[in-house]
C-alpha cells in the first residue's frame, strides 16, 4: 500500500506494513564430504542437463528438470560452450539444519555415510532430485548466511563454477516495514570513498570502501600486464577474482549501512546515480554500467533494506555535491582535495560528507538551496518536516539475485 505516514518525527512516503522480500543465499555443496555415489549422481545430472539444453534429446534427467529447463531458458539464447544453471523447483527440494542434539541418522535412500554423524559433516543439508537416485540425494552444504526458519524456499538453481557446485537458494519471507522513523541516513557514492553516510539528526558520519579504489587499481595493472603477455586464461581468472573481492567489500559496506539504519530506526536515502544510469544508453551500455561498484552498492543496499524492512528513498542527486550543506549556497562552493569549501558561510568540510548531508536532506523533502541551519540539529527541529511534502520515491527492489560470495551471475561461461 502506498501512503504518507506522519509519525514520530519524520514523514516518509513508503510501502508500509507487511511486505514480502526475497533474496538468494548461495550455499556451497561440500562435494569433498560426499560419498562417490552422490558426487557422481550430481555431476551426472548437471552434465546431462547441459547436453539437454544444448539440443541433445535422449538424456536421462530428473523429469521435473526436463520440464523446467525451457521455462527458464530461451532456446534461441543458448550459446555454444556455455553452461547453464540447473533449475530446482521448490516442491522438489528441501533444506534442513542439523539439530545439535539430533542423533546420527540415515536418509531414505540409505545413502548417508553412516560412519559419521551428520553433525560432524555439516550444519546444513540440501536434498535435491536426480534421475539416478530414487528420492534424490541429500548433500551437505555451507550457506554463506543462515536460512531463517520462517523463510520459504522458492524455485532455485544449482550452479557449477570452477569445478565446484553451488546451490543458489531463493528464499522469501514476510517483513514488517517500519512505519515511523527517528532519523534518516543519506548515502553519497563517491570517488575517493565508495560510500559516505551521514545520519541525521545525529550527523554521525561513516566513510566506507576507500580500499576499493586500490583493489581496482591493483587488478587493473595486473590485467594490463597479462594482456601484454596474451595470457587470456589468467586474465579471465583475474577478472573473476577482482569481481569477487570488490563484491565482497560492497556487501560488507551495504550491510553496515543497513545495520546502522536499523539501530537508529532511520530510513535510507540514496541518489539516483543520474550521472551514469540516466536515460537509455542501450543494452550493452546498461549492462556495463550495472557492473560498476556504485550501481552494485546501491542495489545491495536496496535489497538488504527490503529484507530488513527498512525503507529506501531515492532522490535526484543533481547539485548535491556542489551545494553547501550548511547555508545552501551554490555559487561559490568549491570542491578541492576532497574538501568542500563555502565562500558564503565559511564551511570547510569533507566533500563526500557534504554531499551525503544534502542527499539526506533531500530525502526529508527539503529543498537544499534554502538556508537549512535547522535541519539535523535536533529532533525537535526535525518536527518542522511534518508539513512538508516528501519528494522521495520509494524503491521497490523486490527480488534480487545478488548474494555474497556468489561466484556466478547465473551463467558460467565454459571456455
Ligand atoms: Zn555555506
Amino acid at each position: 500500500m502506498q501512503q504518507t505516514v506522519q509519525k514520530s518525527e519524520i514523514s516518509v512516503q513508503a510501502e508500509l506494513g507487511s511486505a514480502y522480500a526475497r533474496k538468494t543465499v548461495v550455499a556451497k555443496i561440500l562435494t569433498d564430504r560426499l560419498t562417490n555415489k552422490k558426487r557422481e549422481a550430481i555431476e551426472r545430472e548437471y552434465d546431462a542437463f547441459q547436453r539437454y539444453v544444448h539440443g541433445e534429446e535422449d538424456v536421462e534427467l530428473y523429469s521435473a528438470i526436463c520440464q523446467d529447463a525451457f521455462r527458464h531458458i530461451d532456446r534461441d539464447e543458448i550459446k555454444d560452450g556455455r553452461e547453464y544453471p540447473v533449475p530446482i523447483r521448490n516442491q522438489n527440494f528441501d533444506v534442513r539444519q542439523t539439530e545439535s542434539d539430533e542423533p546420527s541418522r540415515s536418509d531414505a535412500s540409505g545413502d548417508v555415510d553412516l560412519r559419521r554423524d551428520d553433525n560432524d559433516v555439516a550444519d546444513w543439508w540440501l536434498k535435491i532430485p536426480v534421475a539416478t537416485v530414487y528420492g534424490g540425494v541429500n548433500v551437505p552444504i555451507k550457506p554463506h548466511e543462515p536460512i531463517p526458519d520462517e523463510a520459504e524456499l522458492c524455485d532455485s538453481k544449482i550452479v557449477r563454477d570452477d569445478g565446484e557446485y553451488y546451490a543458489h537458494l531463493s528464499i522469501e519471507q514476510q517483513v514488517d516495514v517500519s512505519e515511523s522513523y527517528d532519523g534518516v541516513i543519506g548515502v553519497d557514492f563517491g570517488v575517493r570513498w565508495a560510500a559516505t553516510s551521514v545520519a541525521l539528526p545525529s550527523r554521525n558520519t561513516s566513510f566506507y570502501g576507500e580500499e576499493i579504489r586500490r583493489v581496482r587499481r591493483h587488478y587493473g595493472e595486473l590485467r594490463t600486464r597479462l594482456q601484454e603477455k596474451g595470457a587470456y586464461r589468467s586474465l579471465r581468472q583475474i577478472k573473476d577474482k577482482e569481481r569477487r573481492v570488490v563484491e565482497d567489500r560492497l556487501h560488507k559496506i551495504s550491510r553496515s549501512i543497513v545495520e546502522e539504519a536499523k539501530e537508529r530506526n532511520a530510513f535510507i536515502v540514496v541518489g539516483d546515480l543520474e550521472g551514469i544510469d540516466g536515460g537509455d544508453k542501450g543494452a550493452e551500455m546498461n549492462r556495463r554500467l550495472s557492473q560498476m561498484p556504485h550501481y552494485k552498492l546501491k542495489r545491495f543496499i536496496e535489497y538488504k533494506s527490503r529484507w530488513e524492512g527498512v525503507v529506501v528513498v531515492e532522490v535526484d542527486e543533481y547539485m548535491t555535491s556542489q551545494t553547501c550543506s550548511r547555508c545552501g549556497n551554490q555559487d561559490t562552493g568549491r570542491e578541492g582535495q576532497g574538501r568542500f569549501l563555502c565562500d558564503e558561510c565559511g564551511l570547510d568540510d569533507n566533500a563526500d560528507k557534504n554531499g551525503a548531508t544534502n542527499i539526506a536532506k533531500r530525502g526529508l523533502g527539503k529543498s537544499i538551496e534554502r538556508p537549512l541551519s535547522s535541519l539535523g540539529a535536533s529532533v525537535d527541529r526535525l518536527e518542522r518536516c511534518h508539513d512538508e511534502t516528501t519528494s522521495g520515491t520509494v524503491l521497490r527492489s523486490g527480488e534480487d539475485t545478488e548474494a555474497p560470495t556468489s561466484r556466478s551471475e547465473g551463467v558460467s561461461p565454459n571456455e
